[in-house]
């Protein structure tokens, strides 16, 4: 049996580094992508420290060719894709009426669009060896709104739609798909949310924290990343096989309300 690689998209930062960890640990070869100047010292840093082969790509998901690129070199390096995590993702939080075109698009580009395009790179490779597993990180914001998120709620929506979709045609050749929905985790992009909504909702960066954000989760913490990605290597397991087409939230209670 080859050692299993993993491929996680944003996984220079945030969830994604923490997702990338876990399945360091859990021994698989590990595929690095982000936009952090830092990604190639991360990625040998982890290999080192797990003792597995690592690789990193500075992929810009917003350029197809560039996801198909990243994803035959990582083929041709470790053989095929056992797992691919679309992880990437951008928000930005404005009024409807306010909300820049460029900024909409961006986010459909990033968070939706570029995890059908590595879904599509890799499943070849995935169902000749009759194993695969998918995985995209969506949010809370795949199951409920929240105001001034038009293109994030509208993105996360559509992955969850996907997620659906990519597991019923991999029923037959043993791809599953599943989507990790997580409440609020801090990252650069949760901090990078506290100011924008401060601004919006004409709040201190405090008040932000315990009365917007924490307020729709009956647990009021923050989520670690490493819980997502002890979720995500769960995902990757055997005895995960029957779990398939299901978002999952990792969210405090909120979409229970
Ligand atoms: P982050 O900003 O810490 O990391 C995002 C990663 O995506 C970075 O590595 C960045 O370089 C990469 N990226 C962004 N644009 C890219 C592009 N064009 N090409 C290649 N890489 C690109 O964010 P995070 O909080 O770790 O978020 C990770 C995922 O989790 C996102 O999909 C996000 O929507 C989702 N999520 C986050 C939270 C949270 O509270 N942080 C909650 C729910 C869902």
């Amino acid at each position: 049996m080859h050692k299993k690689t993993a491929l996680i998209t944003g996984s220079t930062s945030g969830i994604g580094l923490g997702i990338a960890t876990e399945f360091a640990k859990a021994g698989y070869n590990i595929v690095f992508n982000g936009l952090e100047a830092n990604g190639e010292q991360i990625a040998q840093e982890i290999g080192k420290t797990y003792q597995v082969a690592t690789k990193f790509s500075p992929a810009n998901l917003l350029q197809v060719s560039s996801i198909q690129g990243m994803i035959m070199e990582a083929e041709a390096t470790f053989g095929v894709i056992d797992v691919l995590v679309n992880n990437a993702g951008i928000q930005y939080v404005a009024p409807i009426d306010e909300f820049p075109t460029e900024k909409w698009d961006a986010i459909i580009g990033i968070n939706l669009s570029a995890g059908f395009h590595a879904a599509k790179a890799v499943w070849k490779g995935m169902k000749n060896q009759n194993f695969g597993r998918i995985i995209n990180l969506t949010s809370a914001h795949a199951l409920r709104a929240s105001e001034f998120k038009s293109a994030y709620v509208a993105a996360k929506h559509g992955v969850t739609g996907l997620t659906k979709v990519l597991a019923l045609e991999g029923a037959t050749c043993g791809i599953t798909c599943n989507a990790i929905c997580p409440g609020y985790v801090r990252t650069p992009l949760v901090e990078g949310q506290i100011k924008d909504q401060a601004k919006a909702h004409n709040l201190s960066e405090e008040e932000v924290v315990n009365k917007v954000m924490l307020k729709k989760q009956a647990i009021k913490k923050f989520t670690e990343v490493h819980d997502i990605g002890k979720l995500a290597v769960f995902l990757a397991s055997e005895a995960a096989q029957m779990i398939t087409g299901t978002s999952i939230p990792i969210d405090g209670g909120w979409t229970a309300q």
